[in-house]
């Protein structure tokens, strides 16, 4: 198994702010928050990047998007909006190499994003 963050979180290794659990997935507030709601939704099965999804990973991740929608009614912002991303591979931000979701709200966000 590598050496990864995101494991750490889940096994309690590290600290983190968990704002829902389950089985299979788990989310917590990002270090860096780039919105009042930066929340990160995370597989706890080990999956490097988008590029490693196959058709049996199609539960996981209908899993996070229905944690992001949970989450997001309970921090209040899913009657205003939402934006959720998961950025791929160096270019595309990622920086973390375990997949995850960033569930981001609570201000107008812009788009296109930089
Ligand atoms: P990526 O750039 O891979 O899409 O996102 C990784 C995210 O993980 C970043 O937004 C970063 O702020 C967050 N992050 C990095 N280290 C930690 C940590 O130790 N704890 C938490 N909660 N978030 C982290």
């Amino acid at each position: 198994m590598p050496d990864d963050l995101f494991l750490k979180i889940i096994s309690r290794e590290i600290p983190a702010n968990i704002v829902y659990e389950t089985d299979t997935i788990i989310a917590f507030d990002d270090i860096h928050p780039v919105a009042p709601v930066h929340v990160l939704i995370v597989p706890k099965e080990y999956i490097r990047t988008l590029n490693d999804i196959d058709e049996d990973h199609a539960c996981v991740l209908g899993e996070m998007i229905t944690a992001a929608q949970a989450i997001a009614r309970e921090q209040g912002i899913a009657e205003d909006g939402y934006r959720l991303i998961v950025n791929c591979n160096e270019a595309g931000g990622q920086s973390v190499w375990h997949i995850h979701m960033h569930l981001m709200g609570g201000r107008r966000l812009n788009w296109p994003p930089g």
